[in-house]
């Protein structure tokens, strides 16, 4: 299931042909000496790179170099280089096909099911974008040595989703890894399958969603806020992983004083959040308020209520449709 990600084994894979490594500087600068033949286009890290700019660029210099449709390019970074490069692919010339290999651990959990690619247009997320497969995924999760301890906790709140959501045996799996860490060492085995099981349980649900609908909203538990934290803040505050941690600490802590989730269950969770120090509330809580008409904003809501996503137990989620009032309501905010 993991590969070491080599340039001997890329060209191994690929062939021969114009092919193009789209990475991010930081990326580049770490790893960008394991790939020493191959041609390479580097982009500045962060959201500000999922631009049509850079999207421009980067088709300017895959017709320059004279890219057709066997070549193939190679996405080597977190979610903004895997979202341009699919993108990018999906288009130029009507696709070319292209391989995945999230360096993020977000971006192993995250981005390897369901084939979203997408820019942003100023504040609008992926407003432009397709669906696109990337031919392979490569998971080599050595490149997680040098994550950033806020990019690894920030993949971690997703794992976390799934493991208190589906799986609870994932749970002694988190509590048995070393935190913070400097080398894999014995953690490489328990992240390795952690990946290997998150990932599984999304294809499950995706998969499941085709016969039964509504399953699959569930794997969106504590993003209804996280995706308004994160816009709130104009996307600088906090990391994804972060804001969607405060979304399902909320639904977490609601659950437990109205009796729906056990005391036991919810400090197993919150004991998750605190192992990574994800945040289980805003620094300004009272901005709550404000995140919760974002809710509203965002959805241009027809509908009165929302779709709310409750755990009951350790991996059982329910789907509750609430009332938009009572959920303004719920979270202690006027409606005014
Ligand atoms: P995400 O996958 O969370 O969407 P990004 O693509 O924005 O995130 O990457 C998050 C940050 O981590 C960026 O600054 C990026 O350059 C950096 N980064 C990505 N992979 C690695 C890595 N393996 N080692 C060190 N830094 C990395
Ligand atoms: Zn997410």
């Amino acid at each position: 299931m993991t590969i070491e990600v080599t340039q001997e084994n890329l060209i191994k894979r690929l062939g021969p042909g114009r092919h193009l490594i789209v990475t991010d500087a930081n990326v580049e600068a770490y790893y960008g000496k394991r790939f020493p033949g191959m041609d390479r286009f580097v982009i500045a890290p962060g959201e500000v790179s999922k631009s049509i700019e850079t999207y421009e660029r980067l088709i300017a210099y895959m017709q320059e170099k004279g890219m057709t449709r066997g070549d193939y390019l190679i996405a080597l970074g977190g979610g903004v280089v895997g979202d341009l490069t699919g993108f990018a692919a999906s288009t130029y010339m009507r696709g070319v096909p292209y391989i995945n290999i999230p360096t993020t651990l977000l971006a192993m959990v995250d981005s390897s099911v369901g084939g979203k690619t997408g820019i942003n247009m100023g504040n609008a997320k992926n407003a432009i974008g397709s669906f696109y497969n990337p031919t392979d995924i490569w998971l080599d999760v050595g490149f997680l040595e040098t994550l950033p301890k806020r990019e690894f906790a920030s993949g971690m709140a997703e794992i976390i989703k799934y493991a208190i959501g589906f799986d609870p045996e994932m749970i002694q799996q988190i509590q048995a890894m070393d935190w913070p860490f400097d080398e894999m060492k014995n953690n490489r085995e328990h992240i390795e399958a952690l990946i290997i099981k998150s990932i599984a349980i999304k294809e499950k649900v995706v998969e499941d969603d085709f016969r039964d609908s509504g399953n699959r909203q569930k794997l969106n538990f504590g993003h209804t806020l996280g995706h308004a934290i994160e816009a709130y803040y104009g996307f600088k505050t906090y990391t994804h992983g972060e804001a969607v941690a405060i979304g399902m600490a909320y639904q977490l802590k609601q659950a437990n004083q109205l009796g729906r989730l056990s005391d036991s269950a919810y400090e197993t969770c919150m004991a998750l959040f605190n192992k990574f120090n994800l945040p289980v509330d805003l620094r300004v809580p009272d901005h709550i308020c404000g995140v919760a008409w974002h809710v509203a904003k965002d959805k241009k809501r027809k509908a009165t209520h929302i779709h709310t996503i409750q755990l009951e137990k350790l991996g059982q989620l329910q789907i509750i449709p609430v009332d938009f009032t009572v959920f303004i309501d719920n979270l202690g905010c006027d409606l005014k």
